[in-house]
């Protein structure tokens, strides 16, 4: 016997590549080309560091008192985390303690499975139809629990609220968590099913619409008692997630809706211009409503395309997994940024042909 027998084993999750090098076209892990609200800038500038020496307020009262205003529900509904991949995994280990599988689509985002294994949870995963999409029947089975995005990711099509209720009206017993990473970026959030359902979990994050990967926020709403399942085990294993800075932040992000929304719109405008553009080069894109897009082309490999595009210092989004490695996962930047994009794009092909 040695310790090596006593390891939990696990192949984590590989995010995408930050590169350190200046100059790198960065779209590849879906961060938001524009900078978080001007106030929290400020705010962070004015921040007294001497606050530091104490713990953070547990709870994170203020920013989970403004989440629940923002979404007009109760505080004791909002759950938070550091990102939502925090979230997600405090999610998994709360409500996925059965022996039945848990269900998630195939596609979807990989980071699923990585906690079903970690968490040993039994998992089955229910591949996509042939259009790529998710279809509510397939979850008409015995299961331990449901997580999707919504979008989906890394396909970025939007799942119908109808979907969406078919797909809780089937399962009343077990948690349904609808992950929204993107959900500002033109889908249907799952908000208004609250107040009927008592076991869905809605999953959002700071990330990517309100521009604040590198500070860490994401959130939960949820009924009561599903969040008080959620806050117990997660004070069970670390009483201080949220640091001072991040509360401070994430509460003056909110304040600003114009912002949010200014930056959203542009970036869902550069988004379907990028498409056409795309699609008049011969690319296929998936419907995105997302702040990427999903693309594949007849006439060159992903995988050839993804690595001649990195040498060209853009770096986008390749997957080598079965199905969608012949496709490309795109991030919408600046309209600058995708120019470029574009012109390399159209000089690589007219190189091919
Ligand atoms: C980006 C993303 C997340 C995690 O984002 P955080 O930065 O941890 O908040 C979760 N789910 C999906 C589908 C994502 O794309």
């Amino acid at each position: 016997m040695s310790w090596k027998d006593l390891v939990r084993r696990v192949d984590p999750y590989v995010p995408g590549e930050q590169p350190t090098e200046q100059h790198i076209i960065k779209l590849n892990t879906n961060e938001n080309p524009y900078p978080p609200a001007p106030g929290v800038q400020e705010i962070l500038r004015d921040m007294d560091a001497g606050q530091l020496r104490l713990y953070p307020d547990p709870a994170a009262g203020l920013l989970t008192e403004k989440l629940a205003a923002e979404y007009r529900v109760k505080k004791e509904q909002v759950f938070v985390g550091v990102g939502s991949d925090d979230v997600l995994a405090m999610s998994f280990l709360t409500f996925f303690n059965g022996s039945a599988p848990l269900l998630f689509p195939d596609v979807s985002y990989s980071f699923y499975e990585v906690w079903a294994e970690c968490f040993r949870i039994p998992y089955r995963k229910i591949p996509l139809t042939e259009d790529w999409r998710i279809d509510p029947k397939d979850y008409e089975t015995e299961n331990g629990g449901i997580v999707f995005p919504n979008p989906n990711a890394p396909t970025g099509i939007a799942l119908p609220i109808g979907d969406i209720r078919k797909i809780l009206d089937a399962n009343r017993d077990v948690v349904v968590i609808v992950d929204e990473a993107y959900v500002d970026f033109g889908a249907e959030s799952a908000l208004p099913l609250l107040a009927e359902y008592d076991n869905l979990l809605i999953v959002q994050t700071f990330s990517k619409s309100r521009s604040m990967a590198g500070i860490r926020i994401g959130f939960a709403i949820g009924n009561e008692e599903l969040i008080r399942c959620l806050s117990d085990v997660r004070y069970s294993f670390n009483s201080y997630t949220m640091n001072r800075p991040s509360i401070l932040a994430g509460t003056a992000a909110l304040e600003d809706r114009t912002y949010f929304e200014k930056t959203v719109g542009k970036i869902i405008n550069t988004r379907d211009s990028v498409r056409d553009e795309l699609e008049e080069m011969g690319f296929v894109c998936l419907d995105s409503s997302t702040n990427f897009l999903f693309v594949t082309h007849p006439d060159i490999p992903a995988a050839e395309l993804f690595r001649i595009l990195r040498g060209k210092g853009i770096y986008v989004r390749y997957f080598a997994l079965p199905r969608i490695d012949n496709y490309l996962r795109i991030t919408i930047g600046t309209a600058k940024q995708m120019q470029v994009l574009l012109d390399t794009l159209r000089l690589i092909l007219r190189e091919k042909s």
